[in-house]
């Protein structure tokens, strides 16, 4: 009883994918997600949209005062991207490390940057580096009712 107990307390956590419309317009939507999904995460929120430029901007509102700061946004808005939520015990980071370094030619070969991308300005998709940044971006990228809380049949597969 004791270890079940454990292991419904550990943390559950969210975090926001996108991919960018380099990945979107190469065709890599379904490559994208197949990563994240057999990995054995849980998909909470999923659509096809054109980002405003006011939502990238705020969406990336740290890296205001860098150099690449108009071109990113040029090009998080110059076609459709694909949202997700994703949510799991370690998810944020775990995704992380699924996508790979910023840099896709320092990428680590199985990553999806370092399988499908060459530049930084084009690394094909986005992943939250924080918990907390993992729940802002849901709040900012998706509406209520756009999310769903459900139970997947493969839960008990996964985790003891
Ligand atoms: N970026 C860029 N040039 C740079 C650094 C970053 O175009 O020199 C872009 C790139 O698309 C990157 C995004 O800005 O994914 C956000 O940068 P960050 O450092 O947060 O990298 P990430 O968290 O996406 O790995
Ligand atoms: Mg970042």
């Amino acid at each position: 009883f004791l270890p079940h107990l454990v292991a419904s307390m550990e943390q559950v956590d969210e975090t926001y994918i996108m991919v960018k419309p380099d990945g979107v317009q190469r065709g890599l939507v379904g490559e994208i997600i197949s990563r994240f999904e057999k990995k054995g995460f849980k998909l909470t929120g999923l659509k096809l949209f054109q980002c405003p430029k006011e939502l990238a901007e705020e969406h990336y509102k740290d890296l205001k005062a860098k150099p690449f700061f108009p071109g990113l946004i040029d090009y998080i808005t110059s076609g459709p991207v694909v949202c997700m939520a994703w949510e799991g015990v370690g998810v944020v980071a775990s995704a992380r490390k699924l996508i790979g370094s910023t840099d896709p030619l320092k990428a680590e070969p199985g990553t999806i940057r370092g399988d499908l991308a060459v530049q930084t300005g084009r690394n094909v998709v986005h992943g939250s580096d924080s918990p907390e940044n993992g729940k802002r971006e849901i709040g900012l990228w998706f509406k209520e009712g756009e999310l769903c809380q459900w139970t997947p049949a493969q839960a008990p597969w996964l985790r003891e």
